[in-house]
């Protein structure tokens, strides 16, 4: 017997199915674009150390996360190739670069200064990439900076300029016009480095790398197409050429109580739902503390039996309630599925955003993350 019962509730993880979109999306890029692959928030819910590697199969060796003591555990799981590291780091966290071969993402004279002297002292050399700020207001320096930056990290010590990188806010908008207009100040901040630069340029995320492809330059970052989805929200743009990508998480359940109740009686906290007839209800173990959203109250669907039956009232931390009145002969322990295909039926990420007012990667971070995961 194993030391614990597993929980009713199972993240699973199809890790054929991201290294089947690296495969699409890496080959449908111009020869000579390398494509990294994002799997900061722990792969975006699917487990960061077995997504890279599921990554790493199809031919990945480039690896991006927002902190260093991820890009250590990458490391210490045995994950080869460059890691980025895109958020920053504290002082005291900077011999990890080194010691665990770390490739820092820079927008302070701080960091640029810390790591060259942390270099110098321990006899080494790093190669760090700068961040540009055009138009996201987050990170990154602003592209009248950037000649005084280059010329910072050539005068000191030990550190070398290995790229230029910066980040769209509407790739995943094909309509809008910010990405061409952020794509040109980009272009001409790096362009203000020219003579002195040798390293490469990288701004793409997925919404780039699907839609707009002439901002690829030597990199692609790609997260969410690599998970499955279109940033856009709509499953139908999540596709290279005539190929669709794959969704690799899905979330399933087992019912926990199936109960009679009359017409006109209140269902969960608040009687936000009374029901308008006789109704059946199948009691779930899940709750918003698994990561399904308390927004789904009175909105979401679930599987049940291959039909989509819909929640009913509120969503409690460990329960939720949906209505089976019209599925015959539906018994506790039945599998239910909140996330992925049962019989010709199917919810995806982008369904639970919608009724949730958040996006895929909300979605499959907070149930992923929340959740027993397993790897198939
Ligand atoms: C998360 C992230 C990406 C990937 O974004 P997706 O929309 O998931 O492709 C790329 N670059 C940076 C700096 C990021 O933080």
């Amino acid at each position: 017997m194993n030391p614990t019962p597993s929980s009713s509730n199972i993240v699973t993880i199809d890790t054929a199915a991201l290294t089947y979109n690296y495969r699409i999306v890496s080959s449908s890029l111009p020869s000579g674009v390398e494509l990294l692959a994002m799997v900061k928030g722990d792969g975006y819910g699917h487990g960061m150390v077995e997504s890279a590697r599921a990554f790493a199969k199809a031919g990945c060796h480039l690896f991006g996360v927002a902190e260093a003591c991820e890009g250590v555990w990458l490391r210490q799981a045995g994950v080869e190739g460059e890691i980025f590291v895109m958020v920053g780091f504290q002082p005291d966290a900077v011999e990890y670069f080194f010691t665990s071969n770390l490739t820092p993402v820079v927008f302070s004279a701080d960091a640029v200064e810390l790591l060259s002297k942390t270099a110098v002292r321990l006899g080494r050399e790093i190669t760090l990439h700068l961040k540009i700020d055009t138009g996201m207001s987050r990170l990154g320096v602003m592209p009248g900076e950037v000649a005084t930056f280059a010329e910072l990290i050539e005068n000191l010590p030990g550190i070398r300029l290995g790229g230029l990188l910066s980040h769209f806010p509407e790739a995943d908008n094909v309509d809008s016009p910010n990405t061409i207009n952020a794509f040109r100040v980009y272009s001409e901040a790096c362009r203000s480095i020219e003579t002195q630069f040798s390293g490469i340029r990288h701004i793409a995320n997925s919404g780039a790398v699907l839609n707009f492809p002439e901002t690829l330059c030597d990199m692609g970052r790609a997260g969410i197409a690599l998970y499955g989805y279109s940033p856009s929200g709509q499953w139908q743009h999540g596709k290279v050429g005539d190929t669709y990508l794959k969704p690799a998480m899905s979330f399933t359940t087992r019912i926990a109580k199936v109960k009679e109740v009359a017409t006109g009686v209140g269902i969960s906290y608040g009687h936000s739902y009374v029901t308008t007839r006789p109704t059946r209800l199948a009691v779930l173990p899940v709750g918003y503390e698994d990561g399904y959203s308390r927004l789904l109250s009175n909105r979401g669907e679930i599987l049940v039996h291959g039909k989509r039956v819909p929640i009913l009232g509120r969503v409690c931390m460990n329960l939720c309630m949906v209505d089976i009145t019209d599925i015959e002969g539906v018994q506790a322990g039945d599998e239910a599925v909140l996330l992925g295909e049962q019989g010709d039926e199917k919810i995806t990420a982008d369904d639970i955003a919608a009724w949730a007012e958040t996006i895929s990667y909300e979605v499959l971070c907070m149930l992923g993350n929340n959740n027993q995961r397993k790897f198939i």
